[in-house]
This record gives structure tokens, sequence and C-alpha cells, in this order.
């Protein structure tokens, strides 16, 4: 069994209402483990809880109930020190939506620099640092451009090389595709699926994007603040009519076997979040369930 990297366990957490209003509960008693180097997507609609949840794993927001341990430290027990706050930040990366909002300097490559020379890294070290990063999401040709000269997916990709810089062990995007086009979107999970693969990098994704939930080898099903589902894309999108009672889709691949098996078509196996396996069922179907080879 791999590491346990984030340990949850009734995990709760609530707003303060406003006004003396009443608190606004937006996790309730979530109990989940997520392993040193899984890619994890979250789904669920607008208002389920998910950037709560991304909130409460660098300490945006501490939990108001429950535990919660993060890369072995526990951030439930409310006495952090400011050197364990850093320490945690630096090893659990965030991602958000908007890549105008995370850029902070006028030059790429300095940005990439501004965290590690913030924790106090040396040159030469931040410079091998920042150009390994900026060649890791493919950006070196743009180190000494404006930022704002980038597109979207660009823009992200530096937000991303940023975090590399400050060598973490778990990245938490925040439907950071969701405000790039088509391309950027690629790109950005071409990164993502890099960075888990190659470097280790404990990733979770989250996202209202069936197709990008795919990606992931595993997917946790967020509804009005409590796990859903949790399991592989297969085993999430095999149960299409209870995502559909609370407002998500599967993949259109996985809707197009739903719909031909209503139909009466016997398509056997289960793999079916993905074009290229469905495509795969359906061929088997069709050939009237000869083996593929042979
Ligand atoms: P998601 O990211 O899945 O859209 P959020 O975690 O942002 O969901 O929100 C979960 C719930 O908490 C929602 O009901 C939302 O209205 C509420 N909420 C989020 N942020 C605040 C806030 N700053 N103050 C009060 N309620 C909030
Ligand atoms: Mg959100």
């Amino acid at each position: 069994m791999a590491e346990t990297f984030i340990h949850a366990e009734n995990l709760s957490f609530s707003y303060q209402g406003s006004n003396g209003g009443d608190d606004v509960p937006a996790l309730k008693n979530i109990t989940l483990d997520i392993s040193k180097g899984e890619y994890v997507a979250i789904l669920g609609h607008n208002g389920s809880g998910k950037s709560t949840f991304a909130k409460l794993l660098n300490l945006i927001l501490e939990p108001t109930a429950g535990t919660l341990i993060v890369g072995g430290t526990d951030l439930s027990s409310g006495d952090l020190s400011d050197e364990e706050l850093i320490a945690l930040r630096r090893r659990v990366g965030m991602v958000f939506q908007n890549p105008d909002n995370q850029l902070v300097a006028t030059i790429v490559e300095d940005d990439v620099a501004f965290g590690p020379e913030n924790i106090g890294v040396p040159m030469p070290e931040l410079r091998h640092r920042v150009d390994g990063a900026l060649a890791s999401v493919g950006m070196s040709e743009y180190a000494d451009r404006e930022p704002h000269h980038l597109s979207g997916g660009q823009k992200q990709r530096v937000a991303i090389a940023g975090i590399i810089a400050m060598r973490p062990e778990c990245i938490v995007f925040d439907e950071s595709t969701a405000m790039l086009d088509p391309l950027g979107r690629r790109e950005v999970l071409d990164t993502i699926r890099m960075l888990n693969r190659e470097n280790g990098i404990t990733v979770i994704n989250i996202t209202h994007y069936m197709n990008e939930a795919a990606l992931a080898d595993r997917v946790i099903v967020i509804n009005d603040g409590t796990v859903l589902m949790d399991g592989t894309p297969d085993e999430v999108f095999a149960q299409r009519d209870r995502l559909r009672e609370v407002g998500l889709e599967v993949p259109q691949c996985a809707e197009l076997i739903h719909r031909l098996r209503e139909a009466g078509i016997p398509i056997e196996g289960t793999a079916i979040s993905h074009v290229e396996s469905c495509a795969e069922l359906l061929a088997a179907t069709l050939r009237g369930g000869e083996p593929a080879h042979g």
C-alpha cells in the first residue's frame, strides 16, 4: 500500500453566518484517504464544497470539526507554528481558476522565482529551480516575456511552474482549466499528467468537466458537503442514474454505452470512461462477441 498523504476523518467545516445569521455547513463528516502519488479528480456541482475542501488542505481555512492530517501534519489541532504553516504551503501547492490573479511579477521568470526566493532559496539553486520548472511546463522560451502577453493556458502553466519551483509533494488544481480555451485546457491537463506520472506529485484536480475527471485514477464525487461516490472513473461513471439525480452527467462515450444497453444491445465490459476503450467494447459487440485478436 502506498503511503497516505491526506487523511480526513469526519472532517467538517462551516462558514460563520454573517450578521449573526446561521452558520453555513459546507463540508459534513468527510472521511477519506489520499495516497502519495495518486491522481484524484473531485467532481461536484457548484456549491457542493469542493473549494472549501481545497482550502482546508493548506489551512487557508481551519477545520470546524474532525481530523485532517496532511503529509503527517495534523491541521485539525489548531496549533501550527508559523514555520509549520510555511512548510505545509510549500508542500501543498494550489492553482486556482483565474490565471490573471496568480501572477505577481512583470516578467515570467521573476514570477516563477517569487515563491522560492521568499523562502530563501539561494543562487545558483534558485536559477536551477526556475529553469527546471519552466522547462517542465514547456515555457522555457517565454522566460523573459511579460505574462500579460501570454494566452490563458500559458499563464496557467507559468503559475504551475511557480509552484513546481517550490518542490511540492501535492498540487491542488481548483477548476484551473475552467477559464481556458480547448488548447489551453489540453496544455494544462498534459502538464498535470506529466507532473503526476514523471515527478510522482500527488494531484487533486477539482473540476466539473467529466472528460477531465476521466483522466484521473480515482474520482471522488462531492454533493452537498458529503462524499457521494469514490472509485475509479469506470466505477463512478457506471452509476449514471445516481449522478443524474445530483445534476451531474457522465462522459459522452459512457452515455452512449448506457443508451445502447438501454436499447437492448448487449455490450459487455466496464471500460466506459474513455473513447478508446468504449470503441473497443463496441467493436467487440459488433463483431459478435468474437475476440478482437486470434
Ligand atoms: P464549490 O467549490 O463546490 O462550488 P464551495 O466550497 O465554494 O463549493 O462552497 C460550499 C458552500 O459554502 C456553498 O453553499 C457556498 O455558498 C458556501 N460558501 C462558500 N464560501 C463561503 C463564504 N466565504 N461564506 C459563506 N458561505 C460560503
Ligand atoms: Mg469552487
